[in-house]
């Protein structure tokens, strides 16, 4: 048959993502479906039964990665690999990860039913916990199948409550005996959610990110004097926070100077005793700046931590600097990215390549096999909200980009 006229079936996509939806689902219209928790097992075992309804092999690795495949007329060959993550942030939404495991569900039950025999064999993967938001850092189980990670540091990570993530992946059933480590792959496409509101703003319905951004870490400690609010006079104060508040402005003022792409943003911030008739004596707060350009960032850098010393000498507020993680950006394969784009004008869709502020389990398969990624529009540009969406008819069209990208790195022998 005509392979270039096949495409998913997009109310079976919808309705598989409604159905993950209610595992989980929140009264505000989200999900919370924490790594390795009871929703997390429950959207498991359902992923687990829909592979199995359309033949797939099942392999679970020590990590709870959960690998379903797909055989091809030469199984010796590397296979073409796609998914993403079931798990979700607290009160997150119903696109965020999901989709690209289910869009790559969508794609492969597309073949079977269409009876498509590919040459190579296609893998579709859940990565374990991708959020990091119950047991930090993020992206794990795709980090120590890249070999970035080591599997016994990831198992003693603890959540709040103190439970180990090895202990929580066999209560849930998912501590496989396959070990966690990377095999070839041809290449290796994620469908995922933009995340932001580029594709909305210029009207476009597929994005194809060149890469992912690089990301700087830092971790900024002033020292102020606390004294009485009322009898202390205004001059000669040493006021920990109001020094903050002006390199927070710095921070924000950053892309502005250096152009380029860069966001620079402050998140977190301690402010001690906290309390309002003490001036501030501590206070901590974090900064990340994220840029195409490593050497931009860190020029960025340079500027803002002579402004942060220039601020705290006039503030009379001691200052200590840890610059705490760097990774360098990501650029995905060229050649990989270039059939996103050319899928998307061969299906008549609308598309632009972009760039990832976001981390994704793609940025760690990017260190092992050719990866690239397909975005469709985040409405408002809003996500790890509750009212996160995205059209069902721009799902269906990535997912049919995703058919076509997979299909044609299938067929190559
Ligand atoms: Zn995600």
């Amino acid at each position: 048959m005509d392979h270039s006229k096949l495409r998913v079936n997009g109310k079976r996509l919808q309705s598989t993502l409604e159905q993950m939806a209610k595992i989980g689902g929140t009264p505000g219209g989200g999900v919370q479906r924490l790594t390795l928790s009871d929703e997390d097992k429950q959207a498991r075992d359902l992923f687990v039964k829909w592979l199995k309804e359309i033949d797939c092999e099942i392999t679970i690795d020590e990590m709870g990665n959960i690998f379903g495949r797909r055989a091809g007329r030469n199984n010796a060959l590397a296979p073409v690999m796609s998914g993403s993550h079931i798990d979700s942030q607290p009160k997150g939404g119903r696109f965020d990860g999901i989709l690209g495991v289910m869009g790559a569900l969508e794609v492969m039950r597309t073949l079977h039913e269409n009876k498509v025999q590919t040459e190579r064999p296609m893998v579709i993967v859940d990565w374990t916990n991708e959020e990091g938001s119950r047991f930090a850092p993020a992206m794990v189980g795709s980090g120590v199948w890249a070999g970035a990670l080591k599997l016994d540091w990831v198992y003693d990570r603890k959540d709040i409550a103190g439970k180990r993530l090895e202990d929580e992946l066999a209560r849930i059933g998912y501590k496989g005996t396959a070990p966690c480590r990377n095999f070839p792959v041809h290449g290796y496409y994620e469908f995922h959610i933009e995340q932001g509101p580029m594709l909305e703003r210029q009207k476009k319905l597929i994005g194809a990110p060149k890469g992912i951004l690089c990301l700087h870490w830092y971790d900024i400690y002033l020292t102020g004097e606390a004294n009485q609010v009322g009898p202390t006079p205004m001059e000669g104060r040493h006021d920990a926070l109001v020094a903050t508040a002006e390199m927070i402005l710095k921070v924000r003022e950053l892309p502005g100077r250096m152009g380029g792409n860069m966001v620079a943003t402050v998140g977190e911030i301690q402010n001690y005793p906290n309390s309002r008739n003490i001036i501030p004596d501590r206070v901590h707060f974090t900064v990340d700046i994220r840029s195409w350009d490593d050497d931009l960032a860190l020029r960025a850098w340079d500027l803002l931590h002579t402004d942060c010393e220039d601020i705290a000498a006039r503030h009379g507020c001691p200052i200590k600097i840890e610059e705490t993680w760097r990774v360098s950006h990501s650029p995905f394969d060229e050649k990989l990215v270039q059939r996103v784009l050319d899928a998307a004008d061969e299906l008549g869709y609308s598309n632009m390549p972009w760039v990832s502020g976001a981390g994704h389990d793609a940025s760690y398969t990017n260190h092992v096999c050719p990866t690239a990624m397909i975005f469709v529009p985040s409405i408002g540009g809003r996500s790890h909200v509750e009212i996160e969406n995205t059209r069902w008819e721009d799902c269906e069209a990535g997912c049919n980009v995703l058919l076509h990208c997979l299909l044609k790195a299938a067929m190559e022998k």
